[in-house]
């Protein structure tokens, strides 16, 4: 039963409604100095703690709860008669509920002109004492650091499941292992922020990368296997979450997503969303086997499937725009292991759901990026920003005597951003918005440059007058002089070789266009 509740908050969101429905429960509530000003002047009758303990907070707040009447109150074990005796002893009654949510020590290091001195003042001790104790002992405490979790703990209170005023033990267990993971967090911000900082320790020059680093990610769902059938595996996504990010997914029908589904998706869902208009990206094995810009989601599915037909079987399809009835019905046609938009009609939901099989993402769109990009090797972690540059046609520097015609310049641009999404060393030919053959993941340039052409030709599409992007520089002439031969008149790449010259010459003597980007894009 609930007699005694301590309520000491920073984030005062629905403090004030869950502290008045405690107090018509007959709880008794005690509060720290901005929490129990607010109660007080809305009327619920509160105690403040100073005067509870007999000592006023000081040290500007430093020291509020941290004392024997509070955590003795909260840590006493009541099956013990000895704890319970000790309390008696010492007139101290117990508290049964903890809520307290903490100085907000990661909003103040995110902003820009936080000195250390603030840093400091934001880190919260007696909080985080006051949430571990009671969630030691959540056997006898309720303990509370979300304000979503006022609404389950009352409705559980006022509820019929147990008797009045009582809180089931699932819910305390529950609730204390989110207050583990949440002060691990919080000491994982304050370890992260101290070991950024730099000799002069100052603010503005500490590093983006700590020296000792604390992520924290929360488990979406385990799966049954991982890349392959002898590996476990499970999927994380970030604690705050990425706007428009695929951990964002709501899946509508379907079997349960794979491992290499979710690797699938992710590549297919941040190339669609790349696209400034109406597209459609088919991926087969984190690669693009076909992308497109279409009229229509129809269109643009149509003209991706045309790039190789054979690999989009099994594979992974995404749009940046609604999928309706025209474009599902022709997606029902082909074996699909994953389907992604932003929405589907209820006309393209009904003739999927005949395709059960398939499993259907919803995901808004947005354009939030990982706050860092992570790259697992043996007994390390490799750590980057992520690679969130879209290069701009301004951006873009003509270095062969041909000038780009406003098609060739469109074409480009397109394959340079399809390139982006293609594993290295990635060549891309394409023409009027779609791809036309795509080198992907081969350790040298020009077998990537064969090897589209090579798959060009197998979906009988021609090369003649296409565009190519290079996701790095062409370090000699032979992979230009390949694509060339297939049919390209422009060239798109990053330009930087020791034999850029060789190469610009090459494409003067060859009569092709060649832009220069000055952003290579690897990506393995
Ligand atoms: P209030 O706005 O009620 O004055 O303060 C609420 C905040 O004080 C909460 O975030 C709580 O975690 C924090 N707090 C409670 N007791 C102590 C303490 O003894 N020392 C410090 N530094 N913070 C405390």
């Amino acid at each position: 039963m609930i007699k005694q509740a301590l309520i000491s908050v920073s984030d005062k969101t629905g403090v004030l409604e869950f502290a008045k429905s405690l107090s018509a429960m007959g709880v008794n509530i005690l509060s720290t100095g901005g929490t129990a000003k607010l109660l007080a002047d809305n009327g619920v009758p509160v105690t403040e703690v100073a005067d509870y303990t007999g000592f006023p907070e000081m040290l500007d707040g430093r020291v509020k709860t941290l004392h024997p009447k509070v955590h003795g109150g909260i840590l006493a074990r009541r099956d013990f008669p000895e704890h319970v005796a000790k309390l008696e002893e010492h007139s101290i009654p117990t508290i049964d509920m903890v809520v307290v949510n903490l100085y907000p020590f990661q909003a103040t290091v995110a902003k820009a002109e936080c000195s250390l001195e603030d840093a400091i003042e934001n880190i919260d001790i007696g909080g985080p004492a006051m949430l571990r104790s009671a969630a030691k002992n959540h056997k006898d405490v309720v303990v509370i650091c979300d304000p979503s979790d006022y609404g389950v703990v009352l409705a559980e209170m006022k509820g019929t499941d147990n008797a009045p005023g009582y809180v089931s033990y699932e819910t305390r267990f529950n609730l204390a292992k989110k207050v583990y993971a949440h002060t691990a967090q919080y000491d994982g911000a304050i370890t992260n922020y101290f070991s950024s900082l730099g000799p002069d320790r100052k603010h503005e020059t500490r590093s983006a990368y700590p020296a000792t680093l604390n992520v924290a990610f929360e488990k979406v769902q385990d799966m049954r296997y991982g890349e392959n059938p002898h590996q476990s595996a499970a999927f994380y996504r970030d604690l705050a979450p990425v706007a428009g990010a695929l951990a964002n997914y709501r899946q509508l029908q379907g079997k349960e997503l794979s491992f290499n589904n979710i690797a699938d998706a992710d590549a297919a869902w941040e190339c669609v969303k790349s696209m400034g208009s109406t597209a459609c990206v088919i991926i087969k094995h984190a690669n693009p086997c076909g992308v497109a810009l279409g009229a229509t989601a129809l269109d643009a599915y149509q003209r991706a499937l045309k790039t190789d037909p054979t690999s989009a079987f099994g594979g992974i399809i995404a749009f940046n725009v609604g999928v309706d009835g025209a474009a599902a019905t022709e997606l029902a046609k082909l074996f699909v292991e994953v389907l992604i938009a932003p929405s589907f009609t209820a006309e393209a939901r009904q003739i999927m759901s005949a395709k059960q099989n398939v499993r259907l993402l919803e995901i808004p769109l947005g354009d939030g990026v990982n706050a860092m990009d992570f790259k697992r090797v043996g007994g390390g972690l490799l750590v980057q920003s992520a690679d969130s540059k879209n290069v701009l046609p301004s951006e873009v520097r003509v270095v062969s005597k041909l000038q780009p015609t406003q098609q060739q310049l469109a074409d480009l641009m397109f394959a340079w951003r399809v390139a982006k999404y293609v594993k290295s060393n990635a060549i891309v030919f394409c023409g009027n918005n779609m791809t036309l053959g795509v080198g992907a993941g081969q350790m040298s340039r020009i077998d990537s440059a064969r090897i589209a052409s090579i798959k060009a030709q197998n979906a009988g599409l021609s090369l003649q007058g296409s565009a190519v992007a290079s996701d790095a520089f062409f370090p000699f002439r032979d992979g230009l002089d390949v694509v060339v031969d297939a049919g390209a008149t422009c060239v798109i790449h990053p330009g930087g070789s020791m034999r850029d010259q060789e190469v610009i010459d090459a494409a003067d003597e060859r009569g092709v266009v060649m832009l220069y980007t000055g952003t290579r894009h690897f990506r393995h």
